[in-house]
């Protein structure tokens, strides 16, 4: 039970300090008032509380619990709702909001540098290095001056960072996208809505003020950083820099109480008020976008992936990462090839691995681990397809090695008999040096739910439709593997020189060299240009 501080208070805000949980607040009224899933009695002290000690009057005194319906104050009404079609929904989906996801689900893994005024932050590159994102922290999620922290200040915040945070920031990443300037308009989100895209709903073990303090911690969270942008010109639109701004402003938390018949407030509800920051003019601009002075680029995210991160956060942090980070990678097109090594990074961070590469047993630890995470992906239908080649079935997972085994007993039965006959069983442990292949090993992609997937394979038409009308002007190209190998050979390129002149990856170049996929045709223009292959006769 709370303590709470009735109406006979004449607010001289001596309690307040006091408070060690910080459960007393002062209200838009300048108000004190006492958040009950904040207060825990002072349970510690066997004396009175702290509150009640220090008022002049003894005021605070304990809540009783609230007993049937009384009049609410009156709320802002919501005016946007998510999921109206009941499996997903439109969302920022710019590089800022991705590793914005990436930095609240990492928490104490994200690797955070220092700078030479000792202020904690961190600097990613884009495009190798023609841009940069960068991002700080600071202590409070309402101030309007935002002080960036330095290391000793941030250490107690970032290890206080949720993963569930991460959740709420793809929340409002999704709300604005239903405003025409998001850099300049509110949107309102209350608990309610919040509870039940985060699953809290459903929660029974956790009480309405345990469940308003978790909502209010995860909002404050992604309202604590800062981000700083300069991007390189691509196409039409120009480089531009974004100035220090917070990637979400809290402009203002309302807290809604309920009256009872004895006069106390009883805490029922709160409405977050929230803002873009200056991003959202670069990277989600609607007008800016068609007069190529910004981006406006969206994603979707699906509904469900909200309630799994809810359920399965605290037991598979490494599960949760990976699935955050694939709602961003898979827009880049479903077939995305990943080394596990970058899968490990995203799961746990480059320092655990790296230092599971020289320890034996961290390294066995670390590989059940991502194992395991990849078999709870796999579980709720995010199914990675191993690339036969760097991902053979001897290194392969058990559960994975194991899918393979008919469901029917009479084919089960078969299928054993046969393996039996085999050199090697499936069931066979794993061949020595089994990490440093893993570190060579590639996802050829990964299957995806039904309602993520729909989405994707929508736009992926839609920018294949896009790119066939734009190259209708354009002089066929018919230009494979094995023509790009010799043109670049004969001029004496390395695969690493013509993927550093392509902005691509030494893997890239590879794969379309051995016709292991296709390239876009802007970029088999690029390829052309460099290797000096005619467009009318590809030849060089
Ligand atoms: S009882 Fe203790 S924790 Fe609760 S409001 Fe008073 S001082 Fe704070
Ligand atoms: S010390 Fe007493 S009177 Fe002063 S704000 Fe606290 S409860 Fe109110």
């Amino acid at each position: 039970m709370a303590y709470t501080i009735p109406n006979s208070c004449v607010h001289c805000g001596i309690c307040l300090p006091e408070c060690p949980t910080g459960a007393i607040q002062l209200d838009k009224n300048q108000e004190h008032w006492v958040e009950p899933g904040l207060c825990n009695d002072c349970e510690d002290r066997d004396a009175k509380p702290l509150c009640v000690s220090s008022c002049p009057d003894s005021l605070p005194l304990t809540l009783p619990n609230k007993k049937g319906r009384y009049k609410a104050e009156p709320r802002i009404l919501n005016t946007h709702y998510l999921f109206a079609n009941g499996h997903n929904n439109p969302i920022a989906s710019s590089m800022v909001i991705w590793e914005t996801c990436n930095l609240l689900a990492k928490g104490t893994v994200f690797p955070w540098q220092i700078d030479g005024n000792g202020k904690l932050y961190f600097e990613r590159q884009v495009k190798q290095g023609k841009g940069k994102i960068e991002f700080r922290l600071t202590k409070n999620a309402t101030t309007k001056i935002a002080k960036t922290l330095s290391q000793s200040n941030a250490t107690s915040i970032i290890e206080s960072m949720d993963i569930r945070a991460a959740c709420v920031h793809l929340i409002f990443a999704a709300f604005v996208t239903n405003l025409e300037r998001p850099w300049e308009q509110e949107f309102t989100i209350d608990n309610k809505q919040l509870e039940t895209h985060l699953g809290l709903n459903k929660r029974k073990d956790l009480s309405k003020a345990a469940k308003l303090t978790l909502i209010k911690t995860l909002v404050q969270q992604p309202c604590k950083l800062i981000t700083k942008i300069d991007w390189f010109r691509q196409g039409k639109i120009q480089a531009f820099s974004v100035p220090e701004d917070r990637i979400w402003h809290l402009v203002a938390i309302d807290n809604h109480f309920q009256e009872d018949a004895d006069g106390y407030k009883h805490l029922v509800g709160m409405t977050f008020r929230i803002k873009a920051g200056i991003w959202a003019k670069y990277f989600l601009n609607k007008q800016g976008y068609k007069k190529y002075v910004a981006y406006y680029q969206y994603g979707t995210l699906p509904k469900f992936l909200l309630t799994t991160v809810m359920t399965i956060w605290h037991q598979h942090e490494g599960t949760v990462r990976m699935m955050l980070w694939l709602l961003f990678k898979t827009k880049m097109g479903r077939q995305q090839r990943i080394t596990v090594p970058k899968l490990m990074y995203v799961a746990y961070g480059e320092a655990k691995v790296r230092e599971a590469s020289v320890h034996r047993e961290k390294r066995k630890r670390l590989l059940r681990r991502f194992e395991s995470d990849l078999e709870v992906l796999n579980h709720y239908h995010i199914k990675p397809i191993f690339d036969p080649i760097t991902y053979p079935t001897k290194i392969q997972p058990l559960w994975a090695r194991l899918a393979v085994i008919p469901d029917d007993a009479d084919e089960a039965m078969e299928f054993w008999i046969n393996d039996g006959c085999n050199e090697t069983s499936i069931t066979d442990a794993a061949p020595p040096g089994k990490w440093n292949l893993l570190m060579k090993a590639r996802i050829l992609n990964f299957e995806l739910p039904p309602e993520w997937d729909k989405q994707l394979s929508r736009w992926e038409n839609k920018k294949q439709r896009k790119a066939r009308r734009q190259s209708k002007t354009q002089t066929t190209v018919n230009l494979n593997g094995e023509k790009i190998s010799a043109a670049r050979k004969r001029l004496g390129i390395s695969q690493r020189k013509l993927a550093q002149q392509l902005d691509k990856s030494q893997s890239w170049v590879r794969d379309i060299e051995n016709s292991r996929f296709s390239a876009k045709s802007g970029d088999l223009s690029k390829i052309m240009k460099i290797l000096h292959i005619d467009s009318s006769t590809n030849e060089e």
